[in-house]
């Protein structure tokens, strides 16, 4: 199977082959920037130094400085980290908002470390990447096992560095240390405002049922959001495998069972499955909230949901696209149904740099009026260009970036 970065790639020439750009623009955008490896070394409990890898791909700043989040995963490594870094290069150009598109990562599982481990990872890899980080540079924000907390450990390693305690140089950090109020519910809540604007457009049910691939900050979220707005939640998983109940779940109790128990498995009331049968599952909404690639040739023909809201990143392979298109399920694209982190990522890095604190009520309104009007210009492309919304996605951030590069000063 091609690696990440290879299907991004491909969604870039595919979009391009609906609506032609110049070849030197798409050939600046095949490769990063900047990138960096770096060795981390990490003092362990029992008194040995134990080495990680860590990156950080600085893919575009045409638009802005970098953003994008830091991954902790035992199969992260730098081609994984370029695709989500090309795909957050995208994101904040298809949500028109003025950052460019980074990410990082270190190859580690982090349940195998203890919290004064992580602390000590974390703070490492702050230390050899702190040069070209900082709130007019490179801004990142959590990702896959990286927490508000281990954000507040890489702020302030940063501030004891450079002295700069403003907090802007990372998001996602938690409330008391300058966090903004809603960024740990934005993603799955900007993927409720996105599904909202588009369901009636996609022949989507008002009243929906819903299966959840993943249990995190996304998926996790997602869940509470949705059954808060009045769909059924039909199935639930995480990394070990799922519950469904078609007469729904209450999320409440699943999370309460989730944090005392180590598996989803035999929650009551519901059935056992795996994560390639929620995938299968009859449902009108599909969502994909954990790792790319679960949507593939393999299993496209599979799926029973009425749409797909991608709110992992990279969750459906190019081959699987063209196979839900053909049978009429829409996918509403990652780099606009996820977009709401990144927004509110924003939000909290301006409410830093201006040392105020906003309500949750003004940072979701603030992400409801600009998700639904950038989700409107991409159902309008789509359509106007006959493609599928992804094309329609790749295509506006495309125009947005060829316009930022094509500025006198940046060429
Ligand atoms: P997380 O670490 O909080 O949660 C990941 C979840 O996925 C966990 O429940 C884990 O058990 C589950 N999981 C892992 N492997 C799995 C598998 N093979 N099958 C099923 N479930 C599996 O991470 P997160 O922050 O919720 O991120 C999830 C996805 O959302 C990622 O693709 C991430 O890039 C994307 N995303 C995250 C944010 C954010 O703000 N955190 C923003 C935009 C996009």
């Amino acid at each position: 199977m091609p690696n990440p970065f290879q299907y991004a790639l491909l969604q870039l020439s595919r979009a391009a082959a609906v609506r032609p750009f110049r070849e030197d623009f798409l050939a600046r955008l095949r490769q990063p920037e900047r990138e960096a490896r770096v060795s981390i070394p990490v003092p362990m409990d029992d008194g040995t130094v134990r080495m990680f890898e860590g990156y950080r791909v600085q893919y575009s700043s045409a638009r802005g400085p970098y953003k994008g989040g830091i991954r902790y995963h035992p199969d992260t490594d730098i081609d994984e980290v370029r695709a989500l870094a090309l795909w957050m290069t995208l994101k904040c150009a298809v949500a028109g908002i003025p950052l460019g598109g980074a990410k990082g990562g270190i190859t580690v599982d982090p349940k195998e470390l203890s919290r004064g481990e992580l602390e000590r990872l974390s703070r490492g890899w702050v230390r050899l990447l702190y040069p070209v980080l900082g709130p007019h540079t490179d801004i990142p924000a959590p990702d896959v096992n990286t927490t508000p907390e281990i954000m507040h450990w890489m702020a302030d390693e940063y501030g004891k560095l450079t002295g700069d305690r403003s907090g802007a140089a990372f998001t996602g950090k938690p409330l008391e240390h300058g966090g903004s109020e809603g960024r740990a519910a934005a993603t799955a809540m900007g993927g409720l405002y996105v599904f909202q604007a588009l369901r009636e457009a996609l022949h989507v049910p008002e009243r929906v049922t819903v299966a959840i691939q993943g249990m995190g900050n996304v998926g996790g979220n997602a869940a509470k959001i949705f059954e808060r707005a009045g769909y059924t939640i039909v199935a639930l998983s995480d990394s070990k495998g799922g519950i469904a109940n078609e007469r729904g779940l209450n999320t409440d109790d699943v999370e309460k069972c989730k944090q005392t128990r180590c598996s989803l498995h035999g929650f009551p009331g519901a059935r056992d499955i795996s994560n390639e049968e929620l995938l299968a599952l009859p449902c009108d909404l599909l969502i994909p909230a954990a790792l790319e690639n679960q949507i593939t040739e393999n299993n496209a023909d599979a799926v029973r949901a009425k749409a797909v809201l991608e709110l992992a990143n990279g969750p459906t392979t190019p081959e699987a696209d063209d196979i839900l298109f053909g049978r009429g399920i829409p996918v509403i694209p990652d780099i606009l149904a996820n977009a709401g982190g990144v927004i509110v990522s924003m939000f909290e890095w301006e409410q830093n740099l201006k040392a105020e604190h906003w309500s949750e009520q003004q940072v979701f309104e603030k992400l409801k009026t600009l998700l639904a009007r950038e989700t409107e210009g991409v159902l309008e492309r789509a359509r106007a260009l006959g493609t599928d919304l992804r094309r329609g996605a790749f295509i506006i951030a495309l125009e947005r970036l060829e316009d930022a590069l094509s500025r006198p000063l940046q060429n």
